[in-house]
């Protein structure tokens, strides 16, 4: 087939961003089978490849591109899911702008090719159409344990389901998934794509066990003590940071994580759960990232007025995904940039009315590379807000560390381990994900689970 010389993406069906900002169903509908292959046909399929360098567990997009030109549409997921155990999700989430398809050669000139979107397509037609016939590997008598469900468990534990290994996830909350299901609301990520991909793992016999907080419930001691041979802790970074301002005490004041919990897992904006929410006027979101942007589009979609987004660099500076910050933008999210919070205000009952912010410029770059904001002098100004979410990062839990002797942490609290072989501190005890990089991607986590499992068999298999 000629090459498609387009210059511009195919564009994606959306909701219209005006019906949309009043529902919580998915924003992008997919690409139908003629778009996905108008799209495809973009792809130069280049020698050298660079979109596969791009990509954090290296797909080989061309080659699972060519397979939608060819119309084999399974033949390119099984491409795809030789490195990518989450498809559907990785297809919908990934910063692909800044992975893959920023070395994407079509990028020169015009748009890049959407890779994101065409993994996508072919991982909803394959749970559309393909009904998985899962193998079980025969066991190998061996035993391990895998602290959360995350992306960064789900993989490690479906890796060596597949080796032979009997595997058990503890997961404290009452749901396997972990950010996928507790933080990324249903609109950017329906929760039948994540769950329909734990029930393959369920399918290769790994077992789930929710509700079971370790360092609480059980220890890792106690997991050794029962027969477990390794355990991985893949427990992320749920513990939300605070602005350090005063007010922080006020009624109406929240981390994001808590705000997304009680939507997402907890269905606060369905009447049939009593999940309780605060159902604001008008929101002011602290933070500039992916958890800010989420946390301001359910504050509109829970039917607040006015919803800001205060961030203290400016937009090129945000680390939220472009597609995110555009569809904010366009469902009425207003951004308030160089702009940082001093201090949150109350009434006589102690429920917040205002948050008090400074402008901002930007000055010398900072050890991350980005320019510092400084304050400009005598620039305080109110906002009046009656909510204010904080989305200004996520450490990892100190639960497992101060339970387990012998883990140790960075000062950020982030379990330390050998980079080559993800073994923390403590003998049989493997970490990744979150809880090793502090908040990153689900790529990321993904990747950290899969090196873990080959680690964790070499491990076994040598003692
Ligand atoms: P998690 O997904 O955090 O999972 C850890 C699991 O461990 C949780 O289920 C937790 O309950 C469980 N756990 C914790 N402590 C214990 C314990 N003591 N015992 C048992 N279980 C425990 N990344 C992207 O790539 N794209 C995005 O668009 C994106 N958007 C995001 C939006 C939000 C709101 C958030 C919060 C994050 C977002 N991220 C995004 C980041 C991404 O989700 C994380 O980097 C990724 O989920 C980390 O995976 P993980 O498996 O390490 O940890
Ligand atoms: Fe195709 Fe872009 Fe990869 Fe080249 S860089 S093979 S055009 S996706």
């Amino acid at each position: 087939m000629a090459i498609n010389k387009q210059n511009e993406k195919t564009p994606m069906p959306e909701q219209d961003p005006i019906v949309r900002a009043a529902n919580f169903d998915e924003v992008s509908t997919g690409y139908t089978t003629e778009m996905a292959i108008n799209e495809a046909t973009r792809c130069l399929d280049c020698k050298h490849r660079p979109c596969v360098g791009g990509c954090p567990v290296n797909i080989e997009i061309p080659d699972f591109i060519k397979c939608i030109i060819q119309g084999d549409f399974e033949g390119s997921y099984q491409v795809i899911k030789q490195t990518n155990s989450l498809p559907a999700v990785c297809g919908r989430v990934c910063p692909q702008e800044s992975q893959c398809e920023i070395k994407c050669v079509r990028g020169i000139k015009g748009e890049p090719v959407a890779i994101g979107r065409l993994e996508r397509f072919v991982a909803d037609y394959h749970m559309k159409n393909v009904e998985d016939t899962v193998k079980r590997a025969k066991l190998n008598g061996h035993r391990v344990a895998v602290v959360g469900s995350g992306p960064a468990g789900l993989t490690c534990a479906g890796d060596l389901a597949k080796m032979g290994y009997e595997v058990t996830i503890f997961e404290a909350f009452h749901t396997a998934g972990g950010v996928l299901m507790y933080g990324i609301p249903e609109f950017r990520l329906p929760k039948d794509v994540v769950q329909k991909e734990i029930s393959s793992l369920r399918d290769l016999g790994v077992k789930i066990e929710t509700n079971m907080v370790i360092g609480k419930i059980l220890s890792i001691e106690e997991l050794f003590e029962d027969g477990f041979e390794a355990v991985f802790v893949g427990s992320g970074a749920g513990l939300p940071n605070f602005m350090g301002i005063p007010g922080e005490g006020l009624l109406g004041v929240m981390s994001a994580n808590e705000f997304l919990t009680r939507i997402n897992l907890m269905k606060a904006h369905l009447d049939e759960y009593d999940t309780p929410i605060r159902r604001a006027h008008s929101v002011a979101v602290v933070g500039g990232g992916n958890v800010a942007m989420d946390a301001a589009r359910c504050a509109k979609r829970l039917g607040s007025e006015s919803v800001y987004v205060v961030y203290r660099r400016g937009e090129s500076e945000m680390p939220a995904r472009l597609e995110e910050v555009h569809h904010a933008k366009q469902e009425g999210i207003e951004f308030l940039f160089l702009t940082a919070p001093v201090e949150i205000h109350g009434d006589a009952e102690g429920n917040v009315n205002s948050i008090e912010c400074v402008k901002m410029e930007l000055g010398e770059p900072d050890a991350s590379g980005r320019r510092r904001p400084v304050e400009i002098k005598d620039s305080n100004h109110l906002l009046d807000v009656d909510m204010v979410i904080a989305a200004i990062g996520n450490s990892p839990n100190p639960l497992i560390r101060m339970s387990t002797p012998g883990l140790e942490a960075n000062r950020r609290g982030c379990l330390i381990v050998n980079e080559d072989t993800l073994m923390t501190t403590r003998d049989g005890v493997f970490a990744g994900g979150d809880a090793v990089t502090g908040a990153a991607t689900v790529i990321l986590a993904m990747g950290a689970g899969k090196q873990a499992a080959m680690e964790i068999d070499k491990y076994i298999q040598e003692q």
